[in-house]
């Protein structure tokens, strides 16, 4: 997916998507129009200002004439229109200028992602429409009300009946639009398999027995109707949330015309329904991001294990050409001495010409080693600005599971006004989870009674993030403290003895220093510091 796809996941719009958006909403209010509330004909569903509502949203404020025509269409073909043309065109274009300006709000000020990533994204959704409705309902009646259309004292009855229809319509169908046809990423979800078919199954048969029961048990059996959109939400995450809800909605609103329901118990109805919409949208955007947090701690689980092989077998090639260099420098000056040796004392040809071989293939297998250290010294990294605090926190999350398997305790101390640090991410968490990993493993194999990893940030000297890690474990063993941070020192059966060297080479290829402390008994403190970037820097970078 490109980063403009992303960014746009609904393009730039089409006249074709317009000529489809005003057949569908005149469709949806036609099709919505019942129980309406005359002169002025307020309904109290209105699943297509949920439309107009996903289409502001997706395809931004240049879409307002539209929306307003779609409303001004509407009243001419569906609803009627009890006063002069001007009046009608007028609060038309004053309801689609509210939701206009309040999803351009949305998008561009409160950062809401027209997909609706994020349980954020639903929350601004839904709070912002409900506070919109609200105005937009108090203007429109109010707007009816000085052209005498109804009397004043009346404002808040007909208004509250007018947000419940808006608020309900928009809060089930613009989340289900905009989920489902959310560009690129399109797929018929959830797959038609035999859990969904029981999901569908499950909602039919809450809503006959709330409907189909002897009359007077609706309100009380509604409940029954949250059960199957759970199992959807839970299962399914928003996309299930969304088909659940609508699905409850289409099929409360047959029920309550097939049973002839009054006007005021229909508007009971849809507030039980809104509560059940919020209920169940919310709980299948949380379901959806955990989902996706736990895809995303996935792929990091496996690129640091990726970063650490290639780290760790880069380490070795390095330690191994650094100790083949001596070797082989010697031998091509042994080498050399000998032909000289063989040419003075006039030895034979033969030999002179081994001589001349051995020195040639010794020199080629120092080019090689040459070219491998400086292949190993170059190393690429990408680095990006970030908090120290979630750096850490994220490197704590991928250890968690270990820690809590030997019943370590661990704790995060990160002030969040720090200033952050550029760093390659993937690098320094390898660095802390080590030293965590590190402090784990010692305190489990000590078996003492505290059981804490305490990771700390701080500001230190000017221009540097201090962060250490310490342990309640044994302390560091009197025979390591010396070659601590040599390759290969390790006191573990199974240990490389890599991991401490590798990250104060990554340390410092990041500008900072990565040490223990000596003196320390007790459990073993590491620390590592890493330059901070200049706010000015900052700013440049999110432009
Ligand atoms: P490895 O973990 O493979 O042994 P490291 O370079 O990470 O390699 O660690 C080297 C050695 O340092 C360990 O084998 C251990 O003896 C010692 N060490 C590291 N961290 C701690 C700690 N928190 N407590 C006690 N000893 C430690």
């Amino acid at each position: 997916m490109t980063e403009e796809q992303q960014k746009e996941p609904f393009g730039r719009g089409h006249p074709a998507i317009y000529g489809l958006y005003l057949a569908t909403y005149l469709a949806l209010d036609w099709v919505s129009y019942i129980h309406e509330l005359p002169p002025l004909n307020i309904t109290p569903w209105n699943p297509a200002s949920g439309l107009s509502v996903a289409m502001l949203l997706a395809f931004g404020p240049r879409t307002i004439p539209l929306a307003a025509l779609a409303l001004m269409a509407a009243d001419a073909l569906v609803r009627g229109q009890p006063v002069a043309f001007w009046a009608t065109a007028l609060s038309d274009l004053g309801i689609a200028l509210g939701y206009g300006f309040a999803t351009h709000f949305l998008r561009t000020r409160l950062g809401v992602e027209t997909r609706l990533r994020r349980l954020r994204d639903v929350a601004w959704l839904l709070g912002g429409m409900a506070v919109t409705a609200s105005m937009v309902a108090v203007g429109y009646v109010a707007f009816f009300m000085t052209l005498g259309l109804f009397p004043w004292a009346d404002l808040t009855r007909i208004a509250f009946r007018y947000w419940v229809g808006e608020v309900i319509g928009i809060s089930v169908v613009a989340p289900l639009l905009l989920v489902h046809l959310g560009g690129v990423a399109w797929r018929p979800i959830p797959r038609l398999v035999a859990e969904t078919l029981l999901q569908g199954m499950g909602i039919v048969v809450t809503l006959f027995l709330v409907f189909g029961l002897p009359a007077g048990a609706e309100g009380r059996l509604f409940y029954l109707l949250f059960l199957p959109a759970i199992w959807m939400a839970v299962r399914h995450g928003l996309e299930g949330a969304t088909l659940a809800v609508a699905a409850t909605q289409a099929g409360l609103i047959v029920g309550l015309v097939i049973e002839k329901f009054t006007i005021s118990e229909v508007i009971s109805f849809q507030l039980l329904m809104l509560a059940l919409t919020v209920t169940i949208l919310f709980l299948g955007a949380v379901v959806s991001e955990r989902r996706r947090m736990e895809v995303r701690l996935h792929e990091q689980q496996s690129a640091i294990a990726h970063a650490a092989r290639l780290t760790e077998a880069g380490e070795m090639a390095s330690g191994l050409a650094h100790e083949l260099n001596q070797p082989l420098t010697a031998a091509i000056s042994y080498a050399r001495a000998g032909r000289k040796l063989a040419v003075t004392e006039g030895a034979s040809e033969a030999l002179v010409g081994l001589l001349d071989k051995t020195v040639g293939q010794a020199e080629r297998a120092d080019r090689v080693i040459r070219g491998l250290r400086g292949f190993l010294r170059k190393g690429d990294s990408r680095r990006i600005s970030a908090t120290v605090g979630d750096l850490a926190g994220e490197a704590l999350a991928l250890v968690a599971a270990e820690a809590g398997q030997k019943g370590v305790v661990l704790k995060a101390v990160t002030p969040s006004d720090l200033p952050k640090v550029r760093v390659d991410q993937v690098q320094v968490q390898q660095v802390l989870l080590n030293l965590v990993r590190n402090a784990i493993q010692a305190i489990a194999d000590a078996g003492g009674r505290r059981r804490e990893v305490i990771v700390t940030a701080r500001a230190a000297s000017p221009g540097f993030i201090e962060v250490s890690v310490e342990d309640s474990g044994p302390g560091i063993p009197e025979d390591m403290r010396q070659r601590l941070f040599q390759p290969f020192a390790t006191t573990k059966p199974d240990g490389m003895g890599l991991g401490l060297s590798i990250g104060r080479s990554i340390v410092e290829a990041h500008g900072g220093r990565l040490w223990a402390d000596p003196e320390r008994t007790g459990g073993a403190v590491f620390h590592f510091t890493l330059p901070t970037i200049l706010e000015v820097d900052d700013d440049v970078e999110a432009l």
